[in-house]
């Protein structure tokens, strides 16, 4: 028996072990940017943004919004669009550049002096910054704390290996009372190597288990879609 019913009713594959020792390269990543094998790109933006942008804003307004491993994802010029600041962290330069001519948006580009060989690439009207560099090159020194967070193909591209120390960055740049929306993946991890990765509910628990312990993050929701696009399963933690 490798799978068993979660919390939230969502089968769990426990045989993750074909996947534990993977490892894809940020070369590899790179070229995928110029082979164009972006499959994981959505034009239109994310739908379960949408759904759940209550979830992330909670009324509030001006927040500081982080996407991690943010790609080109059209959901930061809708967020800048209604006043936030978006920051987006990315490896290819050529994501961060389609993304600005994409939207026509004029850029400034300046080096990061705390990263060596690591850019940021700025709208000019200030509100969407874009740091080309590892997400491990970045601390809360450099970009600050955010008040809301948006996980989609971030934690499931990260190594497996590595997932630890992304969870623990993550809560490094939670503001007090923060909202981190987290979109996972469910297929058996048996029948594809990733990314992206399948990551089961119960170890998305422990990896953030400090931002509730600390009181960080105020709304954790955990999105789980299953491979059709449908979603699979939805937890909300409410901590205050
Ligand atoms: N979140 C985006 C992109 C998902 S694909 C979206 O939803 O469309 C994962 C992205 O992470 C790729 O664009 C890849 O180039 C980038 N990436 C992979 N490893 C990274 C790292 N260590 N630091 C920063 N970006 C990375």
């Amino acid at each position: 028996m490798d799978r068993s019913a979660n919390a939230a009713g969502v089968l769990e594959h426990s045989d993750t072990g074909a996947q534990e020792n993977r490892v894809v390269t940020e070369e590899e990543w790179l070229q995928k940017w110029e082979m164009r094998n972006i499959g994981f790109h959505k034009e239109q933006g994310h739908p379960l943004l949408q759904k759940y942008l209550d979830v992330l804003l909670g009324g509030r307004s001006g927040l500081r919004i982080f996407f991690p491993l943010c790609g080109k994802a059209v959901d930061m010029k809708r967020l800048a669009d209604m006043g936030h600041h978006v920051v987006g962290v990315e490896v290819s330069e050529q994501a961060l550049k389609e993304f600005f001519a994409e939207h026509s948006l004029p850029y400034s580009e300046e080096p990061v002096p705390e990263i060596p060989g690591a850019k940021k690439l700025q709208s000019t009207s200030g509100n969407i910054s874009l740091y080309c560099c590892s997400i491990y090159d970045l601390s809360s020194s450099v970009v600050g704390k955010f008040d809301g967070f948006w996980d989609r193909g971030a934690l499931v591209a990260v190594n497996p290996c590595d997932r630890q120390r992304y969870a623990s960055l993550m809560i490094t740049l939670m503001e007090q009372n923060s909202s981190y929306l987290l979109v996972t993946v469910s297929y058996d991890p048996t029948k594809h190597k990733g990314p992206p990765f399948y990551v089961p509910e119960s170890e998305i628990n422990s990896l953030f288990v400090a931002a509730r312990m600390f009181g960080l993050a105020k709304d954790f929701l955990s999105l789980m879609l299953c491979q059709g696009g449908g979603e699979a399963g939805r937890k909300q933690r409410q901590d205050t």
